[in-house]
């Protein structure tokens, strides 16, 4: 088991399958795209299913969430989803995507054995979305929706970031979007990840506030607090329910005492915290012919250091030097 120091027991694996992304949010990086990792030194898709049966066969990995970069421009993908999904105790697999180019792939995946797909959508707005992600590709993103819900992988989640003076306004019409159509709706608070180091807390729209803002148009009524186990998200009824809206306080309401994540990155780096500024690499010592046990003791004593918090509100926060999509979301 993949236990730390303070008793948590990580069981939800997140895998970066690219750094590269097509598109370029402001919140996570610039306009002009960063260096990528070069090709050799990307785990191959047999490395990355290798991996994740270590994780899942030995060491109580029971969620596999294949992310990035943007996941769907690994020409693996659907192989890599198969392959996860075949592994017994079989786990949980979803991807989180931009949706890009869903509209063709997600009836593959959930014919591969996908369970489950989280989209990110931050604006309705096209020239909005072209501000704040440098491409012109909204209408792409919500066929790509539209197809995950047609392909069965409901419910359908959809995240989404909000940004003072940006789209900052949109609370109630992306809730209301998704309401409509039945997918789950998560605001994320920014998080300081951004490639360009720019982030502000003050210009971070906090929890409160997005409660605030829907709550001015819904009734929301929290959904039974003591369900919530490791879920970052507080889910709220919308309207008395059974439709939901989730709110990921990752800054102002920090969850990591509950937390059950562990990353690996596309380049092979266990990071047992989104916000670590340590990693453990695996690449090296599976390049160099080492056993399932051996990966697994790494693995094992890397999340063994993992800290308390994430420690941003801590004076001598540093922000690790990977952005977000580096180490994968
Ligand atoms: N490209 C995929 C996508 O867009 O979902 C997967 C990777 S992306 C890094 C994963 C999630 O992280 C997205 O929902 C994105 O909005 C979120 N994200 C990226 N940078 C962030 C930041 N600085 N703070 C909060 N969320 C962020």
């Amino acid at each position: 088991m993949l236990v730390d120091s303070f008793g948590r027991t990580a069981t939800d694996l997140r895998v970066s399958l690219t750094d590269r992304c097509n598109l370029r949010c402001t919140y996570c990086m610039p306009p002009e795209g960063l260096d990528w990792l070069p090709k050799p030194e990307l785990l191959t898709a047999d490395e990355i299913v290798r991996l994740v049966r270590i994780g899942v066969e030995g060491l109580g990995i029971t969620e596999v969430r294949f992310t990035g970069g943007e996941p769907l421009l690994r020409r693996e993908l659907v192989e890599i989803v198969t392959a996860t999904a075949a592994l017994s105790p079989r786990p949980q697999v979803s991807v989180t995507t931009n949706g890009i180019g869903l509209a063709r792939l997600a009836g593959p995946l959930a014919d591969a054995g996908l369970d489950r797909v989280n989209v990110s959508l931050d604006t309705l707005d096209r020239d909005t979305f072209v501000r704040l992600s440098h491409r012109d590709r909204l209408s792409d993103v919500l066929a790509g929706l539209a197809a995950a819900e047609a392909a069965g992988l409901n419910p359908v989640k959809v995240n989404a970031v909000l940004m003072r003076g940006v789209n900052e306004n949109e609370a109630v019409p992306l809730l209301r979007y998704c309401l409509d159509r039945g997918y789950e709706l998560r605001f994320i608070e920014q998080m300081p990840l951004d490639a360009q180091h720019g982030w502000q807390r003050e210009n971070m729209i906090t929890a409160d506030e997005i409660l605030g803002a829907l709550k001015d148009a819904f009734d929301l009524t929290e959904d039974d607090p003591g369900k919530r186990g490791s879920a970052p998200a507080e889910l709220f009824l919308v309207d008395g329910g059974p439709r939901r809206v989730g709110v990921i306080g990752s800054v102002t309401r920090p969850f990591c005492g509950a937390c059950d994540r562990v990353r690996i990155t596309a380049d092979g780096q266990v990071r047992n915290c989104l916000f670590a500024t340590e990693e453990s690499d695996l690449r090296a010592a599976l390049r160099a012919g080492a056993s399932d046990e051996d990966l697994a003791e790494r693995w094992m004593a890397a999340v063994r250091g993992k800290k308390a918090g994430h420690g941003i509100d801590d004076p001598a926060f540093l922000q690790p030097a990977r952005p977000m999509s580096a180490i994968g979301g």
